[in-house]
This record gives C-alpha cells, sequence and structure tokens, in this order.
C-alpha cells in the first residue's frame, strides 16, 4: 500500500496530537501553521532565567515577565505568558474577528493556546457526553495516548473514582498549604459531599512535577518550561523523516478533486498564494480558525453557524481560618483542587469547579482596594479562588458569519437554560462551601462573557447521519471525504471539565482510523 500524503493544519494541541498519531500510523506528514513565535528579546529574557536557580534570579528579569498583566479586583486578565500577547497576536490580519458581546481569542502561534493554557487535565465524564455518536470507552485509548505526549502531576485520589487516570507516569506535585488546609476540610466533609454530588481530588496539570521549583511564577509562563506546549511536541515530531513542518503558511481553503485534497495556502510576509496538495487534510487551526477555513472553501458568506462554549465563572472565597506566610511560601500558582459536581438539582450535566490558592496577583489586586500590608495581610492569608465551567447545555453559545471581506462577525446567541443555570450553581456552591471552610465573598461571583472561557467548539458537530453544518464520526464536514476536523470543531457538545485532553484524544482517535481506511 503507498504512503498516504497528509496535511495537518495548525501546531496547537489538536495538531500535534493528529500529527503524531498519523506518523504512528506510517503517513507522511507536512504541518502548514501561522507559527507566530516569542519575541526574541523576551525569549532572551526566559533563557537567561532558565539557565538559573530561581534564588539567583535577576529581580528586575522577573518583573519583565509579570509586567502587562493588568490586576483588578473586577475580574482575570487576560492571561500572557513571558508578560507577550503573541499567543493571541494575527500578524498577519487573517483571522479579523469582529466581536459584539463575546470575548474569544484565537491562535496563530507555534503551539496554538496551549503556550497560555492553564494546563488541566480532566477527561470528559460518559454521562455528559450521552448524547455523542461515540462512547468514552471509545476514546479511552487516546486518552492514554494522548497523555503520553506530555508531563502529567497527578495523584490516584477521590476524582478517580469518577474519572480515570489513563496513564501510569504521573506523579504529585505539591499542594500549597492554603490547599491543604482546604483539603483536609473536605475530606473531613466527604460523606456529605458524596451525598450532596461532589467528588474532589488533587488538580491533574500537564506540569513536570519532579523538576518544579515551585517559583510561583506559572500564571506568568514558565521559565524552564515544565508546563506543556504542543510546540515541545512539535520538537519532538521533527526528528521524524516522515515530518515536515512549514510556518508563515496561512491556510484559507480546501477542495476536493479527483480522488485528491487540495489545499490553497498564503505564505507571509511575501503574500503569495501557493496550493498544495494531499491524500487527507486535517483541519486544526482551532474551533474558530477551522470554521474559517470552511466557510471559505464552500463559499457559506453571511450564513450563521453557532459553537458551544463552556462558560466559565469566578468567586472569589475566604477561608474562615487564615494560613500565615501565604506571601513567602514556595508553591505552584496554577489549580490545586478540582471539584466535579453531578446533582440534577444543579444541572443536568457536571459542573465543574477549579480551587487556585494564594498567587501574588491576589496582592495586587487587594492592593487596589486596601493599601496597607495591615489591613491586606487577614484577607491574603484566607482568599483563595474557584474557577469553574459549566457545560454548553448551560451556556451562552456564540453565533458567527462571515463576511465577504473576511471579516468574522461574532455575536451571544440565545439558550434559556443559560438564565438560570448560574443562579443554581451559585446556591449549590452556598450549599458546599462550609465543606471548604470558607464562603464565596458577596456580591462578588461572576460569570465570564461568552469565549472567555476558551472552551469552544461544536460548530461542524460530529454526528451518526449527519447534515447542514454538521461531520461524520471521523470529523468529515458533509460534502468532503478527504477533510478531517480535528480540532474542538467537531465535539458534539462541550463538557465543564476542561477541553484540551478530549480534543488531542479524539484528534488522535480520527487521525488513526482515517489512516486505516
Ligand atoms: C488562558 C487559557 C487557559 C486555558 N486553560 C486550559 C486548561 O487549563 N485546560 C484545558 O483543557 N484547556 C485550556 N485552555 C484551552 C486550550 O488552550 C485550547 O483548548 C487548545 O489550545 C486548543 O487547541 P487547538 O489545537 O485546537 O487550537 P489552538 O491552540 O488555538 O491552535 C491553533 C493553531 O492553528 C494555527 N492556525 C490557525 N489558523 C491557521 C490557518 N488559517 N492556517 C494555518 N495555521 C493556522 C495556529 O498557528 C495554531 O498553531 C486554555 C486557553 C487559554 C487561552
Ligand atoms: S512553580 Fe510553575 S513556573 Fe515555577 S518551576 Fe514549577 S511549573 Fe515552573
Amino acid at each position: 500500500m503507498p504512503q498516504m500524503n497528509c496535511i495537518v493544519v495548525g501546531s496547537g494541541p489538536s495538531g500535534a496530537a493528529a500529527s503524531k498519531a498519523l506518523l504512528d500510523s506510517g503517513a507522511k506528514v507536512t504541518m502548514l501553521d501561522v507559527g507566530h513565535r516569542l519575541e526574541p528579546e523576551r525569549q532572551r529574557v526566559v533563557d537567561q532565567l532558565a539557565a538559573q536557580e530561581p534564588a539567583l534570579w535577576d529581580k528586575s528579569l522577573v518583573e519583565s515577565l509579570r509586567g502587562g498583566m493588568d490586576v483588578g479586583v473586577s475580574g482575570l486578565p487576560q492571561k500572557l505568558v513571558y508578560g507577550s500577547e503573541y499567543a493571541y497576536a494575527d500578524p498577519f490580519n487573517a483571522v479579523r474577528l469582529v466581536q459584539h458581546g463575546t470575548e474569544l481569542f484565537t491562535s496563530q502561534a507555534l503551539g496554538g493556546l496551549s503556550n497560555v493554557w492553564g494546563s488541566n487535565l480532566l477527561p470528559f465524564l460518559g454521562g455528559d457526553i450521552g448524547d455523542w455518536p461515540l462512547s468514552s470507552g471509545e476514546l479511552a485509548p487516546f486518552y492514554q495516548r494522548a497523555l503520553e505526549l506530555m508531563p502529567y502531576a497527578a495523584r490516584r485520589d477521590g476524582l478517580s473514582g469518577i474519572m480515570p487516570l489513563h496513564a501510569e507516569h504521573y506523579r504529585p506535585l505539591e499542594m500549597s498549604r492554603q490547599a491543604a488546609a482546604i483539603m483536609a476540610d473536605l475530606e473531613k466533609h466527604k460523606a456529605r459531599l458524596a451525598r450532596q454530588g461532589v467528588a474532589f481530588g488533587q488538580s491533574r496539570l500537564a506540569i513536570d512535577a519532579r523538576q518544579c521549583r515551585y517559583c510561583g511564577l506559572c500564571l506568568y509562563g514558565c521559565p524552564y518550561g515544565l508546563i506543556y506546549s504542543s510546540a515541545q511536541t512539535l520538537e519532538n515530531l521533527k526528528a521524524h523523516p516522515d515530518f515536515k513542518y512549514m510556518d508563515k503558511a496561512s491556510v484559507e481553503s480546501v477542495e476536493e478533486r479527483e480522488g485528491i485534497a487540495e489545499i490553497s495556502v498564503k505564505s507571509f510576509p511575501s503574500g503569495q498564494k501557493t496550493t498544495h496538495r494531499a491524500d487527507r487534510v486535517f483541519l486544526a487551526a482551532g474551533a474558530v480558525g477551522s470554521a474559517k477555513i470552511l466557510l471559505q472553501s464552500i463559499g457559506a458568506y453571511a450564513r450563521e453557524i453557532e459553537f458551544k462554549d463552556s462558560q466559565y465563572f469566578l468567586a472569589p472565597m475566604l477561608r474562615f481560618q487564615g494560613t500565615e506566610g501565604v506571601e513567602s511560601e514556595k508553591l505552584q500558582t496554577l489549580s490545586q483542587i478540582a471539584l466535579v459536581i453531578n446533582d440534577p438539582q444543579t444541572s443536568r450535566k457536571s459542573v465543574e469547579m477549579l480551587i487556585y490558592t494564594y498567587n501574588d496577583m491576589f496582592d495586587r489586586a487587594l492592593g487596589k482596594l486596601l493599601p496597607w500590608h495591615f489591613l491586606k495581610k487577614p484577607f491574603l492569608s484566607r482568599l483563595f479562588v474557584v474557577q469553574g465551567y459549566l457545560h454548553s447545555d448551560d451556556s451562552t453559545p456564540i453565533r458567527m458569519s462571515l463576511s465577504q471581506e473576511g471579516e468574522l462577525n461574532m455575536a451571544p446567541g440565545t439558550n434559556p437554560r443559560a438564565r438560570t443555570a448560574m443562579c443554581k450553581v451559585k446556591s449549590k456552591l452556598r450549599e458546599i462551601q462550609s465543606s471548604m471552610g470558607a464562603f464565596a465573598i458577596p456580591g462578588f461571583t461572576k460569570l465570564g462573557a461568552p469565549g472567555k472561557s476558551y472552551h469552544i467548539g461544536a460548530s461542524f458537530p460530529m454526528r451518526g447521519k449527519p447534515h447542514g453544518f454538521e461531520s461524520d464520526t471521523l470529523g468529515r464536514p458533509v460534502g468532503f471525504g478527504r477533510v478531517h476536523l480535528v480540532d474542538a470543531s467537531c465535539l458534539p457538545s462541550i463538557p465543564s471539565t476542561n477541553i484540551t485532553l478530549t480534543v488531542m484524544a479524539n484528534a488522535m482517535r480520527i487521525a488513526t482510523l482515517a489512516a486505516r481506511e
């Protein structure tokens, strides 16, 4: 059998995962990517920091990484990496988002949004994907293969009962002292929480726990590169003789003719247009990027499509008892504890809550309200934040249409359930907060704007019998036989429990099965 020739579009987690599975299946892969990179002057700062242990760091270099994230009391600032916005930049004006009431970000970077992600890894629950045309059992082997691509900080605990770990190479991170105190309270009330439909455990993160220095910079980007980005997988793939990477290449459209897929690409900065041919094309440009390519390919201008969103909320909480010395503690600052709520009174689908304990942004945000340290200190010792996610059934969707001029117009859609969902979640939080030894600060629990969770997709959902803007179970949109969507575009819904691990597993599933066809 001749070797299958494949093009993968995008180097984010879905593109990296699909490419790995295709190479493992014996195919030849060319990855086309915009591939924007960190500014060289910032890379030099990161390299300088990475060459030393935290105790020897020059404080001005650390401050330059922290700069740019303007922390306020009203919510989270846009998360940057190494002080740079490059992961969200549209350097060649190829995406052209026009937003009315949504807060979406797309990526044209090498490694996509995984350069800035929080690295939370939980699979989807069977109950949350019961209406999908594939089961969690079919995804299970691919969860394992996706996890093999990254470091895995996790432990066997209360969450493993409902969510298998799916891999053996896990190693836990140390919890912050505040998180350990919250965990002790949760353990004390484990039986009551189980009756309330709450499972909990340590957050599972794509961090190399063996090498972590607990320097507290995770939210600004790890100087040692210990937080997984798919750019790391790409580096490994480049060593494969059947893999080729081309950057500064923006894919515009794809069509099928005479048993082959043909893809139109614009190269930057020259603006030169070329065509590439392949047996199969795998679109992994992120949900918005892939939708734009598809709509351009079929000439669907001014036709509206809908993205499903897993909306997020933030709830600042105060512990009844403080933990002294949090400001000087050596700790990691991504999420510490994950709670998964399965309570039909709250929602028919699960709700995820991630607990973030002290980080210096709390200090800076509180400093704006309470400029004197003696006033701030008792709050800092008690403050933590719950960042929660709703299932897309409980969230506001996002409408998008492509104009003839190439602009993507985005606006919130409607979902009557979204109006009541957040009230129910707030009431659930009140019900369980004493088991965390804490209370939610009244008036501060806020729902994020549609798109702000970065967990969106389902624009061309997989169906057993697809119609219109839907795809088959190998992510092929109606009308295509050789073009596969492998990012979140083809997921039928967006459950609450962090999207990327499932996106990667599904990309590997589609790539593996497509290579066998
Ligand atoms: C601040 C933040 C925190 C997050 N935290 C988490 C978390 O804790 N857990 C979790 O599961 N998820 C998290 N996410 C979401 C996660 O980052 C995304 O789900 C994931 O990156 C999506 O991967 P992707 O490969 O589908 O797309 P992307 O990461 O968006 O990558 C898209 C790729 O396609 C390329 N591209 C785009 N358009 C074109 C084109 N026309 N031609 C060629 N190439 C193109 C880009 O260069 C890029 O390489 C977070 C996201 C953000 C921003
Ligand atoms: S604490 Fe975060 S930033 Fe520091 S070494 Fe560990 S993962 Fe990297």
